[in-house]
């Protein structure tokens, strides 16, 4: 795809962007990673792989470089997180003992601080007033969390905090989900917003602090992870649905119960280990156009699957479609070769 044809053609360019699995693919991961912001990096590290493997085919055929890009991309992607985790893992080392937590309140100077935490549903974001090494206000500038969590317990962890002057950790109710999670990223910012009273906290580096808001975010829990499967799962199924009724020619054969009506009423019944037709339509969801118009020479064209087809489908139709897609992935193949030259 090049600009210029986008903007000569937007409408067919769209079409086709959209007939394509791995703009699909890309279009999926991007929307799954604005839902789940803590899966990000998987998720990236999943899309260039995925790729990369789709585009291996290409690279054979044509050396096509996109994917050494994607091999570049995913090289820097990994050794800037090995960079970011080992800055990450020696600077919390060296704010064990700065840590302004209990008595640790002692350190931070009078003043206002913003402070930022991971909840539930995403960074909850507090301002918190110190006076004389006694947290005197704490107000809530972002909180996500308020859309599928009581406000109650936050509000009681709040008070506490106010009453001691000081912070401490939060009791973890288990009464309902995202709570623990929502009371922990509170704590979390009030404790990011308190460390910045302090002097000498140790700070990570600029290129971790990038890398960790803009890649890394928290690790994703087990629900997230659980969620992603299930999410990824119905993609592929939804994907091998959608790809059959968006290949132009391949419309009508997009379902088959299985039912082998048509193979009883072909004459040919079994070649070459495909039954007839009903492997056909197979072969032809399958994507596998090469092997429909290998058999299609034993079709006889006599329409008696056709009659006998609860959905209409039969042989010459199935190895017509088949032919109509091939040519069209052939012209695909060729553009792209043609464009990637160029
Ligand atoms: S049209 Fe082809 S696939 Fe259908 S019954 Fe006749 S020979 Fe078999
Ligand atoms: S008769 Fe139709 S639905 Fe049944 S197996 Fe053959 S193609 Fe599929």
């Amino acid at each position: 795809m090049t600009w210029s044809r986008l903007y000569r053609d937007p409408k067919g360019t769209l079409w086709e962007a959209v007939n394509t699995r791995g703009v699909r693919l890309t279009f999926y991961l991007l929307l799954t990673a604005a839902m789940f912001p803590s899966s990000r990096f998987i998720l990236l590290c999943v899309l260039l792989v995925t790729l990369g493997v789709m585009w291996t085919r290409d690279f054979r055929r044509y050396g096509s470089p996109k994917v050494f890009y994607l091999a570049a991309v995913l090289a820097l992607l990994v050794v800037g997180y090995g960079v970011a985790r080992v800055n990450v893992v020696e600077t919390d080392e060296a704010r064990l003992t700065k840590r302004p937590w209990g008595d640790g309140i002692s350190q931070v100077t009078d003043g206002t601080y913003v402070g930022r935490g991971q909840g539930f549903r995403g960074p909850i974001e507090v301002r918190v007033e110190v006076k004389n090494h006694r947290i005197v206000g704490i107000e809530m500038l972002k909180y996500p969390d308020l859309i599928s969590v009581r406000d109650n317990e936050v509000a009681v962890y709040k008070k506490e905090l106010l009453e001691k002057g000081r912070l401490e950790r939060p009791e973890q109710p288990g009464m309902y989900r995202g709570a623990p999670e929502t009371l922990t990223g509170y704590a979390n910012a009030v404790e990011s917003a308190l460390s910045k009273g302090i002097p000498d906290f140790p700070r990570y580096n600029v290129f971790s602090e990038v890398y960790l808001s803009s890649v890394i975010g928290t690790a994703p829990g087990r629900v997230t992870l659980n969620a992603l499967a299930i999410l990824f799962a119905a993609f592929i199924v939804f994907e091998y649905t959608l790809q059959s009724m968006l290949t132009p020619g391949t419309g009508r054969s997009i379902n088959c119960y299985n039912c082998a009506s048509c193979v009883g009423a072909c004459p040919v019944k079994e070649v070459e280990g495909v039954q007839m037709p009903m492997g056909l339509v197979l072969l032809t969801r399958l994507g596998d156009y090469e092997r429909v118009m290998e058999l299609s020479k034993y079709c006889v064209g006599c329409g008696r699957c056709a009659a006998k087809c609860p959905i209409g489908n039969s042989g010459p139709l199935v190895i017509s479609a088949a032919f109509q897609a091939a040519r069209k992935r052939k012209q695909q193949e060729r553009l792209e070769a043609r464009e990637d030259t160029a």
